[in-house]
């Protein structure tokens, strides 16, 4: 009975009851994982994860506050890499959260290159006139005026505090302060980051399963507006001599072309299939929480299960 109204439900929304790509204020989203959780709870998911970008912060609150609301969780991460200057992201799922000494070991160097990243953008919108960071002149007190919750300090909640100040809308900021789409990339993509094997290599050390994510945006990614699936193909194979677990097959900005690419790539290397969102709150608002169609709630408790051993 359940079942049914789920399906039929499902099929209303077109989006699963789980959603393993979810972003909160910890990283670079714009909701507390108490608000996050609300909205999971209201669009009725059962199986979630929460994967923040290079940090654990927010895992421990947000286990607990869907435990409290009978909702499944496997813990997460999404990790920054570099791949000859394409911008990689590796989702490690079942990692321990005992393991984040160990995880901030390793990313320090990311978070110093981001956050250098960071004050260039500050010190442009200081240069555009805009009397917002007087005084903010380091990193930390950048974090503090614009009440950053992350060890990193993401261009979105940068370019949304500008907006909550000036009323100047996001997109036309965004258009002011980078001279180009590569612009951005050159300072979001450092050689500092580890490489997608190192972060693959990273979320076995924390005991978790790692899983490529959102590979059908890699390329739009990177240097390049065009779709090259040589660059994904390569990252594959490379990642799967390394010891990959799994494709986030099911995600917004994949077309079906795409998911079935990817799925055949799963099914052909016995690869376990995520699905995800992608929702960072108010600053996705083309986005809702609960992932494309494709994995269900028994999909979920089998993978928990997996990530997990
Ligand atoms: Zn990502
Ligand atoms: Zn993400």
């Amino acid at each position: 009975m359940d079942k049914k109204i789920s399906i039929k439900k499902n099929e209303k929304l077109n989006r699963s009851y789980v959603d393993m790509h979810l972003h909160s204020r910890s990283s670079d989203g714009s909701l507390s994982e108490e608000d996050l959780v609300n909205i999971v709870v209201k669009n009725g998911l059962k199986g979630v994860s929460l994967t923040n970008h290079d940090t654990l912060l927010g895992q421990s609150k947000f286990i607990e506050l869907a435990s409290k609301k009978d909702i499944k969780v496997i813990t997460g991460i999404e990790i920054s890499s570099v791949y000859k200057n394409y911008a990689v992201h590796i989702l490690g799922y079942g990692v321990n959260l005992f393991s984040e000494s160990l995880l901030n070991e390793h990313l320090k160097p990311t978070w110093e290159t981001l956050n250098d990243s960071a004050m260039v953008v500050v010190r442009r919108v200081k240069k555009l006139g805009i009397g917002i960071f007087e005084g903010a002149n380091n990193i930390k007190k950048v974090r503090k005026l614009i009440n950053s919750h992350s060890p990193v300090v993401s261009f979105n909640s940068l370019f949304h505090f500008i907006h909550s100040k000036t009323n100047l809308p996001v997109s036309h900021l965004w258009n002011l302060v980078f001279k180009s789409r590569s612009d951005f990339w050159r300072l979001m993509v450092k050689p500092e980051m580890l490489s997608p094997v190192e972060a693959v290599g990273l979320v076995k050390k924390m005991g978790g399963k790692s899983v490529l994510a959102h590979p059908g945006t890699i390329c739009l990614r990177g240097n390049t507006t065009e779709f090259d699936e040589n660059i994904v193909s390569d990252i594959i194979s490379l990642l799967l001599e390394n010891g990959l677990n799994g494709i986030e097959v099911y995600y917004p900005r994949h077309t079906k072309k795409q998911m079935e690419l990817y799925q055949s790539i799963v099914k052909k290397y016995n690869l376990i299939v995520t699905a995800g969102s992608d929702f960072h709150g108010s600053y996705t608002p083309k986005l809702s929480v609960g992932a494309p169609p494709g994995l269900d709630f028994e999909d979920f408790l089998r993978l928990k299960d997996f990530c997990e051993s």
